[in-house]
């Protein structure tokens, strides 16, 4: 690999917040058919559910993960966060969603388009901002969606789409993300300024919207709120040629972090939201086999010698059964 000109082929997840785990999953898995490809702790907070979901695999590009804090209040959504995180399905899949949205009772906002593709938008149990949106991104030959949920294979979610970074000013983002981070400008609608990932993998979640909103007030994190957002690098040497370019354009970047499923470095971009550069690697088989994500809680090695006190100290949950 060339550590000269490390790629960022794409988002690897997205993390929230939210206050009920068991709500959480319920949705998650059971209205939206995402696979619960982890469950584990904050390693940061032992004390609470870190719930990640994805494709068959956890695939970079297909994970969501929520940091689960029993009864958080919520947050509010504003600049500067990232404010809705898309899910990618095939074009033709949009009418399915609509109706079964509906048909759980959930509030959904459809006939729009964006960049020409429809959109969908609706919130989750604790007000996340969510859409759906079709795209022939989803012909992705990669994409292995999780087809022991409740959803048909011609409609399944394929991974993550995109996300919407709110910012009151968005030139220095737009700035990091084209001069830095390697992505391309792909126009404007509106105040919407649309990215595409420059050095692509033929995965998901190759896109990153920026929104401008001079006006909103701040948001606060809480429940309901995206903490960050990670892009994916393919190895530890791209990671650590990316923690050279961003400490050298002054921005402060964190050490490396072990999160067992991939390898993470931190920083915060100048708009304020919180940016992470994951490793593709190892991924979620690390500790369990394919055929068994999911379906107990794993602790990393450095926490194993806790796990009794870990046990007490989170919720009982019910997983899926699939
Ligand atoms: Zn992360």
């Amino acid at each position: 690999m060339n550590t000269k000109n490390p790629t960022l082929p794409g988002l690897h997840h997205v993390t929230a917040i939210t206050g009920d785990a068991q709500r959480n999953i319920n949705f998650y898995c059971g209205v939206l058919g995402l696979r619960l490809v982890k469950l584990t702790v904050n390693f940061d907070d032992p004390s609470s559910y870190h719930l990640y979901y994805g494709d068959e695999l956890g695939r970079p590009g297909t994970i969501l993960t929520f940091f689960a804090w029993p009864g958080a209040p919520r947050g509010r959504v504003g600049p500067p966060q990232v404010t809705a995180t898309a899910f990618c399905v095939p074009p033709e899949a949009i009418d399915f969603w609509v109706k079964r949205l509906a048909a759980q009772g959930i509030d959904a906002k459809s006939g729009s388009n964006r960049f020409g593709e429809p959109v969908l938008g609706f919130l989750d149990p604790d007000g996340m901002e969510l859409e759906i949106i079709g795209a022939d991104q989803s012909a992705d030959s990669t994409a292995k969606p999780w087809l022991s949920g409740p959803i048909p294979a011609d409609s399944a979610i394929r991974g993550l789409h995109s996300v919407t970074i709110s910012e009151r000013k968005s030139e220095s983002t737009s700035e990091l993300l084209t001069a830095v981070m390697g992505y391309e400008s792909l126009g404007n609608e509106d105040d919407r300024s649309r990215f595409r990932a420059g050095s692509r993998d033929n995965g998901s979640g190759l896109l990153v919207d920026l929104l401008l909103v001079p006006e909103l007030r701040h948001g606060t994190l809480g429940a309901g709120v995206v903490h960050h957002v990670a892009f994916r690098t393919p190895d530890d040497a791209q990671q650590a040629a990316w923690h050279k370019i961003i400490a050298g354009i002054g921005l402060n970047v964190s050490p490396v972090m072990d999160r067992c499923y991939f390898h993470s470095i931190y920083y915060r971009e100048p708009g304020g939201v919180l940016f992470e550069i994951a490793t593709s690697n190892p991924g979620f088989t690390a500790d369990q086999p394919a055929a068994e994500l999911g379906i107990k809680l794993m602790l990393p090695p450095w926490l194993e010698p806790q796990r009794a006190e870990i046990q007490q100290a989170v919720p009982p949950i019910q997983l899926p059964t699939v």
